[in-house]
């Protein structure tokens, strides 16, 4: 057994216990949560730490698959320069690729990262998942305009999927987004019951995308047009995500990322059960240079996660450095919100909140000490961070 202590521990289950002490097993299970009363005490064989101890964080969007990609996309080109750019220099030697995603994998579970979804369009990052100490659910992707594709596309996922399955790790099939997934292929997702329960779609990144979607204008249908694409093709629901989704996936959960210009944002009592929204400052702001309304979403109720996108659109994959950008740029944001957001929120996206996401006896969420807290203002500061004990 194993005793943590630290001048506070956020369980995000409950309210913060000054001087707390968790009690863990070998295997970093949490056994007991003892309430000091507010006051340090010594005894045998004890840690403790300074600054606070969180539950393991989680990543509810990232791309591991494209980590080799790491300091070569310019920055703040919009979408449509990114993808292009992305789809320039995406091919790469194999070896280097999955040497990239152990890299990235490694790196987060450092950084306290327990948990990730992670988006894949080939099984490169397959051994990485099976070797990690993280917990993946993998979104295995599909996309395409094309009817005369269609049917390869979705057997192309199938088999990927079967992949993961026979690897035994957690993973479903998700379409990428309302602008690249035709009818057909719409006809053959929402077929695929079992392997859709829970999806993950980006959306609302950037004002093009909603020009293609609601008038079919703007430089993104004028790029998709000239790359030959079938605009025709986009489902007529497709400009409003809740008839998109409510026509082909009604009982999957929702894992909608980006929502960088999502306004006015829907009233939580609007919505089925089992829509989460996913913010990526960071990647947000290297691309497009724009950020989500963060205090909308924080008055909301809706509920909020947080993710990083992939090396190709943010300088790292810290969790922690999401949550200090949010900090900074919303001051008045209190932490347990944003520590809900990057812990519990992103536990329950995932199906993974049995383990991860809160201090709780029986769970097994990973412990993450941060030494550096400003206790004036009760949140990180340009220092802080994220150190993984167990
Ligand atoms: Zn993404």
């Amino acid at each position: 057994m194993r005793k943590f202590s630290a001048h506070r521990i956020y369980p995000v289950s409950g309210l913060p216990i000054s001087f707390g002490i968790i009690e863990t097993a070998d295997d970093g299970t949490i056994l007991n949560i003892r309430n000091t009363g507010g006051q340090p005490i010594e005894e045998a064989g004890l840690e403790f730490y300074s600054g606070i101890i969180i539950p393991g964080l989680v990543n509810a969007h990232c791309h591991l698959e494209l980590s080799h990609l790491a300091g070569l996309i310019p920055q703040r080109t919009g979408i449509t320069g990114f993808v292009s750019a992305v789809s320039k220099i995406r091919s790469s030697d194999p070896e280097k690729i999955r040497q990239a995603a152990n890299n990235a994998d490694r790196k987060m579970y450092r950084d306290g990262v327990s948990g990730a979804g992670d988006i894949s369009n080939t099984g490169i990052t397959l051994s990485t998942k099976q070797d990690s100490r993280l917990q993946y659910h993998t979104f295995v992707e599909v996309f395409g305009l094309d009817k005369a594709n269609a049917a390869i596309r979705f057997e192309q996922a199938l088999q990927l999927a079967k992949a993961f399955n026979d690897a035994g790790l957690p993973h479903s099939i998700s379409p990428h987004a309302r602008y690249s997934v035709g009818v057909d292929l719409w006809e053959l997702i929402t077929r695929e019951i079992t392997l859709t329960r829970r999806i993950s779609i980006h959306l609302d990144e950037s004002p093009n995308e909603r020009e293609l979607l609601e008038h079919r204008t703007g430089i993104m249908a004028e790029n998709f047009r000239q790359a030959g694409f079938d605009l025709t093709s986009i489902p007529d629901e497709a400009s409003d995500v809740f008839k998109l989704l409510g026509k082909y996936l009604p009982d999957s959960d929702w894992i909608l990322v980006h929502n960088t210009i999502t306004d006015p944002l829907p009233a939580p009592g609007s919505l089925k059960s089992g829509v989460y929204w996913v913010l990526c400052p960071r990647s947000n702001l290297y691309i497009e240079n724009l950020l989500p309304d963060i205090e909308g979403f924080a008055a909301s109720g809706l509920t909020v996660c947080l993710g990083t996108d992939s090396l190709a659109s943010n300088l790292n994959l810290s969790v922690l450095d999401e949550m200090k950008t949010i900090m900074e740029v919303v001051p008045g944001i209190a932490f347990d919100t944003v520590l809900r957001w990057a812990t519990l929120n992103g536990a329950c996206a995932l199906g993974m909140e049995k383990n991860l996401g809160t201090i709780e006896k029986g769970k097994n969420p990973g412990l993450v000490n941060i030494p550096v807290f400003d206790w004036n203002k009760d949140r990180l500061s340009a220092e802080s961070k994220s150190i993984r004990l167990i």
